[in-house]
C-alpha cells in the first residue's frame, strides 16, 4: 500500500511539473509573439523622434557660431583687396586732410552736389576724368555728353575702375557707383544710357579731376626720348 501510495506521490509531481511547465511557458509565449510585432514599428517610430527632437539643440550652437560668425565675415572682405591689391585705405583724417569740405562730404559721406552747380556738368573739353580722391582714371571725354539732369554723365566708365551696389537711401533704389581704388562714392548709374552702352554714369563733379588732353599728350611723349 504504501508503495502504490508512494508510485502515486511520483506520479502526481510528474503531471504536475508538466503542468507547470506547460503552463509557465504559455505566457512566454503569448508575450513573445506580441513585442518583436508591436514594439519593433514602435521603436522604429521612436528612432527619427529623438533625431528631431535634437535638431533644436544645434540651433543655439549655430546662434554661438553667428555671434562668431562677425570674425570670419571679415575674411571675404580680404578676398576684394586681393583681386584688387593697389586698394587705398586711408584714415578719416587722412581723407579731410586731402580733400576739400565739398570734396569730402560727397566722397567719403555719400553726399549729393546741387543739380547744375558742378563744375563738369557743361565740361566739354577732350581729355580725362579722374578719381578725386586717388586720381584713378575713370571716364575718357569722348563718350560724355550732356544728359541735362545736371550732373556731369559718363557713359562708359574705364575697365575695372567702378564698383556698383544697390542703394536703397530715399525711398528710392538705385545703383550707387564707387571708386574701385579708394571706394569714394562718385554718384550712380542708370540704364538710359544711349547706345551703344545703354548705361548712363552721372557722377558729382566734386568726385572727380579732369586731366586736358593737351596734357596727356605731352606727357606720353616724354617716355620715349628716354628710351
Ligand atoms: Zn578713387
Amino acid at each position: 500500500m504504501k508503495f502504490q501510495v508512494c508510485s502515486l506521490v511520483m506520479i502526481g509531481l510528474v503531471a504536475g511539473c508538466g503542468t507547470q511547465q506547460t503552463t509557465s511557458t504559455d505566457p512566454v509565449d503569448s508575450v513573445d509573439r506580441p513585442t518583436p510585432v508591436g514594439a519593433a514599428p514602435v521603436q522604429r517610430n521612436t528612432e527619427p523622434a529623438p533625431v528631431v527632437a535634437t535638431a533644436p539643440p544645434p540651433q543655439p550652437a549655430a546662434q554661438s557660431v553667428a555671434k562668431i560668425a562677425p570674425q570670419t565675415q571679415f575674411e571675404p572682405t580680404t578676398h576684394p583687396k586681393t583681386k584688387s591689391p593697389e586698394k587705398i585705405v586711408k584714415t578719416d583724417a587722412e581723407w579731410r586732410a586731402i580733400l576739400s569740405p565739398e570734396e569730402y562730404r560727397i566722397l567719403r559721406q555719400k553726399g549729393t552736389e546741387r543739380a547744375f552747380t558742378g563744375k563738369y556738368d557743361h565740361h566739354f573739353k577732350e581729355g580725362t576724368y579722374t578719381c578725386k580722391g586717388c586720381g584713378t582714371a575713370l571716364f575718357d571725354s569722348t563718350p560724355k555728353d550732356n544728359s541735362g539732369c545736371g550732373w556731369p554723365a559718363g557713359f562708359k566708365a574705364k575697365e575695372n575702375t567702378i564698383d556698383e551696389k544697390v542703394d536703397r537711401s530715399y525711398g528710392m533704389i538705385r545703383t550707387e557707383i564707387t571708386c574701385k581704388k579708394c571706394d569714394g562714392h562718385l554718384g550712380h548709374v542708370f540704364d538710359d544710357g544711349p547706345n551703344p552702352t545703354g548705361v548712363r554714369y552721372c557722377v558729382n563733379s566734386a568726385s572727380m579731376g579732369f586731366i586736358p588732353a593737351e596734357d596727356e599728350k605731352q606727357a606720353k611723349p616724354a617716355p620715349k626720348p628716354n628710351k
